[in-house]
């Protein structure tokens, strides 16, 4: 059985706190959930501004497969601003629980089905889809959730949703839940969030209790803990329930993942299912030495199946096999002897406490071969202006290929002066910083501080870093080992 998805990623996920899209940057997720098969997008909440209804109506326009949905409350005001930004449906709120009746909206359950009913017939005169979303419909009084079902759907209703709002169910009383509305003549959905970490989990069940169509958000970003994440919940219904699949495209997941984290400034944490950055990196060497023989010795899916590489990290618990790999990656063949240097030399930095780099790795591998490599970049000097009252300002002298290079820039802050300082020379062209840390390796104003960043440029990552008390020497030590571990190949 198919189950429908509705992404919410626009709106409830936009929601997050500190998060605001552009309308650009709208339209591109707009697109991208489209190219890669969710049903049914829900594109903001049109009577939010003027602002919103430019994002929605740029969305609409596209004539996208996907149907584009508003969020609405039960009110001709907020109807006739998603019928200005031409919608196909909307998302219509009503709220069940007593505490969100009487306490939110100082009103009775009776007259709330008015108004939901009104709204409905209003929603339908004008030719729209109506999904009725029972807002706090997990801490409502069953009889009137069913009740407001019921009345919906003689409304005419087309689809209704069931809202776990504060994340209370657990996968038993989702079940539970969903199990007991079977029967009601229209598609159920179900719309869930993370309070206690059981979103995914609960949308799972409640697909086993006859849901037929889940919300999600891209990344589970949402109001506080978040909402169903799309990339969990997608591919645990392709892999885990063999009985139900979905019209996404899974080996996309990744891409938009990516493209949502850079839009919202939400980062993923490492160790996030599916698209989290350790989701298929192993360090230890029992795993590595099984992933090599057979990867699923220790991997639940392939990481190609959601548009993934597989990776090995280098560290204190990796094995000589997966060293190997990545020595053989770069091009190098070691013996033995070498490999078990290499690895040793390794250990001894990870026992320090560090993080091994890829440019970490290329220096121990360079002194164990005697491999004297001339790094092509040299920095000469590196002078900073910053202060409260000046656009901090960087200029820089550096030896490439024994030519001398002077070049300035101005940035955001001090470290950002420097790196543009660099960019816009020809030899740095093509290269992208895609990540930067910075660690302070002892607490107080004279600490240590250690930035680790990664590099791109074409399909190649590396890692380097840089360690000095001053935090711009080091991100311009570290970025530009960076560079010359990418052009040594
Ligand atoms: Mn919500």
């Amino acid at each position: 059985m198919i189950i429908k998805v509705l992404d919410t990623t626009l709106r409830d996920g936009e929601q997050t706190p500190g998060v605001s899209l552009t309308p650009l940057e709208k339209l591109r997720i707009a697109v991208k959930l489209d190219e890669i098969g969710v049903d049914y997008i829900e594109a903001g909440s049109a009577i939010t501004s003027e602002g919103e209804r430019d994002s929605i109506k740029e969305i609409t326009k596209q004539g996208f497969d996907a149907e584009i949905l508003s969020f609405s409350r039960p009110l001709t005001v907020d109807i006739d601003y998603c019928l200005e930004c031409d919608v196909d449906a909307v998302n219509l709120v009503v709220p069940t629980s007593d505490l969100h009746i009487s306490d939110k909206l100082n009103t009775t359950r009776d007259n709330l089905i008015d108004l939901s009913n009104s709204a409905i017939d209003y929603c339908k005169d004008h030719g729209l889809i109506v999904e009725v979303s029972a807002e706090d419909a997990s801490r409502s009084d069953f009889d009137f959730l069913k009740s407001v079902f019921s009345n919906a759907i003689d409304h005419d209703a087309d689809r209704l949703c069931v809202c776990d709002t504060v994340g209370i169910l657990t996968p038993d009383s989702s079940f539970e839940l969903f199990d007991k509305l079977n029967g009601l003549k229209a598609p159920i959905s179900c719309h869930c969030h993370n309070d206690f970490g059981l979103a995914v989990a609960n949308t799972l069940s409640a697909i086993k209790g006859g849901a037929s169509e889940i919300h999600t958000t891209i990344n589970g970003i949402g109001e506080r803990a978040g909402n169903t994440s799309f990339e969990e919940c997608i591919v645990s219904i392709d892999r885990l329930l063999p009985e139900f699949s979905t019209n996404i495209k899974i080996n996309e997941i990744y891409d938009i993942s990516k493209l949502v984290a850079r839009s919202t400034g939400v980062y993923i944490q490492p160790n996030k299912a599916i698209v989290g950055e350790n989701a298929f990196a192993h360090e230890s060497g029992i795993h590595s030495d099984g992933i090599i023989k057979n990867s699923a010795t220790y991997e639940p899916m392939t990481p190609e199946l959601v548009g993934r590489k597989r990776k090995f990290i280098i560290g204190k618990h990796m094995g000589t096999h997966g060293l190997n790999n990545r020595l053989k990656e770069w091009g190098l063949n070691v013996d033995d002897v070498q490999l078990k240097q290499i690895c040793d030399d390794i250990k001894d930095l990870a026992d320090k406490g560090k993080t091994v780099t890829d440019v970490d790795l290329q220096v121990i591998a360079d002194n164990v071969l005697q491999i004297n490599h001339e790094d092509r970049i040299k920095l000469d000097e590196l002078t900073i202006v910053s202060g409260n009252k000046v656009m901090p300002t960087a200029s820089v002298k550096i030896t490439v290929d024994e030519e001398e290079i002077l070049n300035a820039g101005v940035g955001l802050g001090p470290v950002d002066a420097a790196i543009n300082s660099l960019k816009s020379l020809d030899i740095f062209k093509d290269i992208d910083l895609i990540e930067y840390h910075v660690d302070a390796i002892t607490g107080g104003t004279d600490a240590f501080i250690d930035v680790i960043i990664k590099l791109q440029k074409g399909d190649k990552v590396v890692s380097a870093r840089g360690t000095e008390a001053d935090i711009i020497n080091a991100s311009v030590k570290a970025y530009i080992a960076g560079v010359n571990r990418l052009l040594r190949d």
